[in-house]
């Protein structure tokens, strides 16, 4: 199977561009970010305190996280129920990067990750993707762009969904998250020592799309 990892900072386009490259290419894109929402929406809507560790470990001895593709598009299940629209809220993003930083999380959604690498061709997106779930990934990549761009980015899609935002609570979110992804002690964000880097500050949504597929097929 081949695996592509990509990795990089929230905002940089890494789940939108992976979906149209796999598409293009016929693979399966896996949204790891999901996984981590998917648990923290799960602790919050139980009532779970995100620093609470022993609680969040007994939830997780019930808790079943599984993807599934319909129709090319990755829902996110959790025991059974999918909760693939309620994940993409302010949120569940701070709450997700709050609970990465737990070992616990992080090994309970590796197996899931590594399995579905096994029995799939994926571009598979993530933080710590070329890092620590597929060390051998044949193609890794470390999508980036400026804090400002990933904002703007971010401020123009809420608009549209008539949101009621502010964009200096966007920019400060995004700074913060990325300070917490590159800082925690395991699985830090950063790119792996043979990812080739793609900054999308000054690309379109086509041109970024193009170079990401070029940098693949360069490789496979
Ligand atoms: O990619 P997305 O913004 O959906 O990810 C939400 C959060 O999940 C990130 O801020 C990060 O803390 C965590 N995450 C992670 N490792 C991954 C994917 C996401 O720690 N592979």
């Amino acid at each position: 199977m081949i695996s592509v990892a990509i990795d990089g900072p929230s905002g940089a386009g890494k789940s939108s561009i992976s979906k149209t490259v796999a598409k293009k290419l016929g693979f399966i894109h896996v949204d790891t970010g999901a996984l981590y929402r998917a648990l923290a929406y799960t602790f919050i809507k139980n009532g779970i305190n995100l620093g609470d560790e022993i609680s969040i470990e007994n939830l997780l001895k019930t808790t079943n996280v599984k993807i599934k593709h319909i129709n090319g598009v990755q829902s996110v299940f959790v025991n059974d129920e999918n909760i693939t629209g309620s994940i993409r809220t302010e949120e569940v993003s701070m709450g997700a990067s709050n609970i990465s930083k737990m070992p616990i999380i992080r090994s309970f959604l590796l197996g899931l990750q590594r399995q579905i690498a096994a029995e799939n061709n994926v571009i598979m997106d993530g933080r710590d993707i070329g890092t620590v779930v597929l060390p051998n990934a044949d193609v890794k990549i470390f999508l980036t762009a400026s804090p400002q761009k990933r904002a703007e980015r971010r401020y123009k899609e809420l608009l549209e969904k008539n949101e009621n935002i502010v964009y200096n609570d966007i920019i400060e979110d995004i700074i913060k998250r990325d300070y917490q992804d590159e800082h925690r002690e395991i699985a830090p964000l950063k790119p792996a020592e043979d990812s080739v880097l793609v900054d999308t500050s000054d690309l379109n949504f086509d041109e970024s799309v193009q170079k990401i597929t070029e940098v693949i097929e360069a490789k496979i």
